[in-house]
């Protein structure tokens, strides 16, 4: 007999670690933008984890290619070559107009190794004494878990009772070039920025401020290393939101969308003056690179190359835009949005970002609340007009009824 949704969820309060606190739907099947939960009942994802489902649930494509990989090679370690890694790389360099590829698994990973990359970089090319080499960062940063990272995030949740923490970090608020300028001297390796801050509530920077940071950089002699792992590959309406402002950063981390939810992809991509520094043994990843993810990435890349992706976030990023312009004074208090991909600020008085995406999942709708009264919509770029339409009439339904 297959368990109730109640049965499993209360299953998982023992054996799992607390470390979540998931809305209380239980997923077992999906398709494109749609999941289905245990007792049959189907909702719209508008999360799609965290970006990492911006081709849809399962598509076709992507599918395709990790049947074909599964049976026939899906790992051998970097001990060895393998016949998908090549191909690989250079087309996710060639996608983003930079030289080489670093792979590893997830997006916490690529920034410990961008950060690995950007201090061998001060040392060897640049000339930064021994262990002196800094890194400036943002305020309200999200960058993933490890103790470097949560080291230099400005969210006491996410770093109270993590410490002691890795040095070399400075703290500067968002948006803020003078800021920024004042903090980077000659120990500075790099810059690492999100050009949208995600988990913050979806935060984008005045126009200009990615220009000024790749001018600053340029200018100070550091590189620039942009956090893409969930503003790229499509999201935007671009295939990187850095695109927007035309502008090339030196590091490149991409994840999450790049194994196309199916398994964990990230990348380190740079050009060869960069990245050249890495040798043999000084940094790898058991699973980073292998053939399986190597070629559902491929597929990725295939997939963002049509275009088609892109146009469908800049398209029905407008449908949002308007919906949402709508919702202001119903509910919404404000906000936020680039392509498919909004911070929504829901009046605090209708209750929290948490008790908002609660209802909307009563009403077949899935969010996440990102902090506050702050919830974030991310459908699968896969959306058409009329589910996106149907998702803000539910918003407008229940922020009405609140
Ligand atoms: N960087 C950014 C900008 C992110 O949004 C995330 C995840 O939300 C990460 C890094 C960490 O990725 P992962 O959870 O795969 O380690």
């Amino acid at each position: 007999r297959t368990r109730s949704s109640e049965d499993l969820i209360r299953a998982e309060e023992p054996v799992l670690a607390h470390n979540y606190h998931p809305l209380p739907v239980v997923v077992s099947r999906a398709e494109g933008v749609w999941v289905e939960d245990v007792e049959g009942r189907r909702y719209l994802d508008l999360l799609a984890g965290y970006s990492a489902l911006n081709f849809g649930h399962r598509h076709p494509a992507l599918i395709a290619a990790a049947h074909e990989q599964l049976d026939r090679l899906t790992l051998t370690s970097r001990a060895f070559h393998n016949d998908r890694l090549a191909e690989f790389a250079e087309r996710l360099a060639g996608l983003v107009g930079l030289d080489m590829v670093l792979p590893m698994n997830t997006g916490a990973e690529a920034v410990e190794s961008g950060i690995k990359v950007a201090r061998k970089w001060a040392y060897d090319v640049k000339g930064v004494p021994a262990d002196r080499a800094t890194i400036v960062v943002a305020a309200e940063n999200f960058h993933g878990r490890t103790t470097t990272i949560v080291g230099f995030s400005t969210d006491e949740t996410a770093r109270a009772g993590f410490g002691p923490f890795a040095p070399g970090f400075r703290i500067v608020p968002y948006n803020d070039l003078a800021a920024l300028e004042a903090a980077v001297d000659e120990t500075t390796a790099a810059v690492l920025i999100e050009p949208i801050q995600g988990e913050a509530g979806v935060i984008i920077p005045d126009e200009g401020y990615l220009t000024g940071v790749r001018e600053l950089t340029r200018r100070t002699g550091c590189l620039f290393v942009a956090d893409e792992i969930q503003s790229g590959l499509g999201r935007t309406g671009r295939t990187l939101a850095v695109d927007h402002e035309s502008v090339v950063p030196d590091v490149l981390l991409l994840g999450k969308a790049l194994g196309g939810g199916i398994v964990p992809v990230s990348a380190v991509v740079a050009n060869r003056d960069v990245l050249g520094v890495l040798g043999p043994g000084e940094h790898g990843s058991t699973f980073g690179g292998n053939p399986l993810a190597a070629a559902v990435g491929t597929a990725v890349v295939d997939l963002l190359e049509t275009g088609e992706f892109q146009r469908r976030a800049a398209e029905l990023g407008a449908v949002l835009r308007d919906g949402l312009t709508g919702l202001v004074g119903k509910g919404v208090v404000g906000f936020r949005s680039r392509g498919l991909w909004a911070g929504v600020d829901v009046d605090p008085a209708l209750g929290t970002g948490r008790e908002v995406s609660a209802r909307l999942m009563g009403e077949g709708v899935l969010v996440k609340d990102t902090h506050g009264s702050t919830i974030r919509l991310a459908p699968p770029l896969t959306i058409t007009e009329d589910e996106l339409l149907n998702a803000l009439a539910t918003l407008e339904r229940v922020l009405a009824r609140s």
